[in-house]
């Protein structure tokens, strides 16, 4: 939702913020999209056609933003305002002449049909579009027009009207041919008319970004923009800080972080808008970030679950310092990150706004008024931010410190570990700590049952659960339980329960087994002590005796851990590797154990030094100047901002694109790996090593003048 303020929040703070507002000059243009209308049209009035005798709709030009004085005036002269179309302009509902005398205004005049009809409609892709979507629109009404009369303007059109649970307020659904639709835009109830996305048309739920109730009125569909942006006039630079007032209490704050930097990376990879971390929540040209309930100290309380997710501000001008450019997500929305409701999908949208962008007609964009789960900007998204501000790309902002893994923890109560029972079923219990956000228990019996376990929250935020009854068959019974959290980390505990069957003879104790030759573990390469040149090495070794195939674990103390894979699983002697083990600059202790069947282990230590080789000295050719634009670059696979994998290494790929020749593309891990890629335009990072815990990795595309651009992938490793 975008909001647009034309009077000042009561007791504003910075009396500084206020005079910069007096003295800047508002423009008088108001920007439609299929014009900019001129600041002093002819008072022309086209009589379109209306379902009630004398009503008609008026784009009123002001001589700056109106006001909550201007809209009280028009009101008392029987003049509804139904929109804002910034800078200058309102839309008001009338019956008769407009009675303007006296008031601030340079001219009026009426909406034309071309004012109503998107250009999205007429496209050719649109004509090949699916055939699902593409006789299916979405009809913005003037909100004084009552639903009876939307309807039946419709209908009489030869159009269907069909059912979304999820359209928002002034919008229809309507299906039919375009000639059709078209001809609606000759109603004066109608303000704008666009194509309806494949989600609207096949009616899968989804959330409407809210049009708003300010003072100046709706900022509705068929407005070009909202104010310059923060560069003020024409196609500037913008330089902009950030603060979080609050986090929400279902993710922990430094992943709200990161994903919000990811949503400002998307933006500021395509324009030279730059965001840098502040500290004062009321600085001017300062996006003020907060999770809030109900009332959050504005004008404009949240809804509850669904429906209203978040409400921005748009840029000064026109909005007021220090609002403006605000973003409020409601606190009681199910934030997750990667799953429903996704924070990164809403927050990319929502940062559009607060550049000063209004909604787009593109169904697919990520500024089309219903949200929808985005990997980042479309062609439309990077077209309309460079109408606002500069192309190019500006540095993203500095990482965050690395969030402390996950301390997730499952326990059984009861039963007991080995408990034997005579009932056919069982109930059980336990407790949960150390989770993010919400918690789930699911149980999975070895006999084929599972279900869901209650859990309940106690006092000082305590979590416990309960599940049951089980059924048990006669004999062992496996029980896996597992709880997972907000950021999907996951535990897992195994609860063994026998139950016994009633009056039979106890089995026969089992043949003693033949006495086992112990296990050994030896490492063959690298030898101990060793150094390596490189951060990621394979270490080689075998093992020997013990009962069945060990597992052969390994982890060094600086933080990286694994499974070894086995090469040749039969015969006494059985090798094994770790490919890749990283290493951090210095010496390494690497240990590495193996279990086998009877829980007999071994280990073994492991120490190479990593000495990373000295810099490469810049390359000498002569450099083009005057090149400042930066490369832009990709992350196509994993193709998501946000991974969570248990695997200890992940391959990265992507492209990089540049105004003039990309140089080279490297990678920073603030895990504190770095390194280069293989290949420029497209390239491939193999095996990166994952620390476990959440772990950014930049990756930097340079071209010859030294420009770099940046893509961020944020990857959690985690371990069970
Ligand atoms: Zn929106
Ligand atoms: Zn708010």
């Amino acid at each position: 939702m975008g909001f647009m303020l034309s009077s000042w929040p009561g007791g504003l703070r910075a009396s500084a913020a206020l005079a910069i507002l007096v003295s800047m000059p508002v423009s008088g243009d108001v920007h439609l999209k299929s014009r900019t209308a001129r600041s002093e049209p002819e008072n022309r009035v086209y009589r379109a056609k209306s379902r009630i005798e004398g009503r008609h709709h008026l784009l009123v030009h002001f001589e700056s933003t109106p006001g909550e004085t201007e809209r009280a005036e028009l009101h008392k002269r029987g003049m509804r305002v139904v929109a804002y179309i910034p800078d200058t302009g309102v839309i008001v509902g009338l019956t008769g002449d407009p009675r303007l005398d006296g008031l601030s205004i340079t001219g009026y005049e009426s909406l034309t049909p071309a004012d109503k009809l998107s250009a999205e409609l007429f496209r050719p892709t649109r004509a090949r579009a699916k055939a699902a979507s593409r006789d299916y629109f979405l009809v913005e009404f003037h909100e004084d027009v009552s639903w009876e009369d939307r309807r039946a303007l419709i209908i009489e059109s030869g159009l269907a009207v069909r059912d979304h649970a999820d359209l928002v307020g002034n919008h229809m659904l309507v299906s039919g041919p375009l000639a059709r639709v078209q001809s609606l835009a000759d109603w004066d109830e109608v303000a704008y008319i666009f194509p309806a996305s494949g989600d609207l048309a096949t009616g899968a739920p989804l959330i409407g970004c809210m049009g708003a109730a300010a003072p100046a009125g709706e900022v509705g569909q068929l407005t070009q923009r909202v104010g310059e942006g923060w560069d003020g006039a024409g196609l500037g630079p913008a330089e902009l800080t950030y603060t979080i007032e609050k986090n929400p209490s279902r993710i922990p704050p430094p992943y709200v972080e990161t994903v919000l930097q990811n949503a400002m990376i998307a933006w500021s990879n395509v324009a030279k808008i730059r965001f840098k971390k502040g500290s004062n929540t009321v600085a001017t040209k300062n996006i003020n970030i907060l999770w809030g309930g109900v009332q959050h100290g504005d004008a404009y309380p949240f809804d509850g679950p669904g429906r209203v997710l978040a409400h921005t501000f748009y840029p000064s001008l026109p909005n007021p310092e220090p609002i403006a450019g605000d973003m409020h997500f409601d606190e009681s929305e199910n934030w997750n990150i990667g799953d429903e409701v996704d924070l990164f999908s809403v927050a990319v949208h929502e940062l559009g706004h607060a550049l000063g962008l209004g909604h787009s007609d593109v169904p697919g964009a990520v500024m089309y008024p219903y949200y929808r789960r985005t990997q980042g900007l479309t062609a439309e998204d990077i077209g309309a931010i460079r109408m606002l501000y500069e192309s190019g790309t500006a540095p993203a902002p500095d990482p965050v410190p690395v969030p402390v893994p996950s301390s997730l923890a499952l326990a059984v109560s009861a039963p007991t570990a080995g408990a034997q029972v005579m009932t056919p079923t069982v109930e059980t219990r336990g407790a949960v700590t150390g989770a993010s956000g919400a918690v789930t228990v699911r149980w999975t019996s070895d006999k084929g049952t599972s279900g869901l376990a209650q859990v309940v929250t106690g006092q000082g935020g305590s979590l416990t659960w309960n599940a049951g009854p089980i059924p048990l068959s006669i004999g062992a019974n496996q029980i896996r339980v597992e709880a997972t959290d907000a950021l999907h980390n996951t535990k897992i505990a195994i609860l063994d329960v026998s139950r016994l069957q009633p009056q039979t003879e106890p089995p026969p104790p089992p043949p003693p087994a033949p006495a086992p030759i112990p296990l050994r573990l030896s490492v063959s390469t690298p030898g101990d002590g060793s150094t390596s040149s490189v951060n990621s090495i394979r270490v080689t070794g075998v093992t020997q005796g013990g009962s069945g195939l060990p597992t052969i674990r390994w982890i060094s103390d600086r933080g990286f851990s694994g499974t070894a894979r086995t090469l040749s699983p039969s015969g006494d002697t059985r090798q094994w590797e770790i490919q890749p083990l990283a290493l951090m600059p210095g010496v390494n202790q690497i240990t590495i154990q193996a279990t086998d069947d009877e829980s007999s282990s071994a280990s073994i230590l492991l120490r190479v030094s990593y000495q990373p080789p000295a810099a490469p000295t810049p390359p000498s050719t002569p450099r083009p100047t005057g090149d400042t634009i930066a490369p832009r670059v990709s992350i196509t696979s994993p193709n998501t901002t946000y991974l969570v994998t248990r695997n200890s290494a992940v391959t990265l790929r992507g492209l990089a694109t540049d105004n003039d020749i990309v140089e080279a593309v490297r990678w920073e891990c603030n895990c504190g790996l770095s390194g280069q890629a293989t290949g420029t335009q497209s390239w491939v990072i193999a095996n990166l090593a994952l620390p476990v815990g959440p772990n950014q990795i930049r990756v930097y595309a340079r071209d010859r003048a030294g420009n770099e651009g940046v893509a961020m992938i944020t990857i959690h490793r985690y371990v069970d």
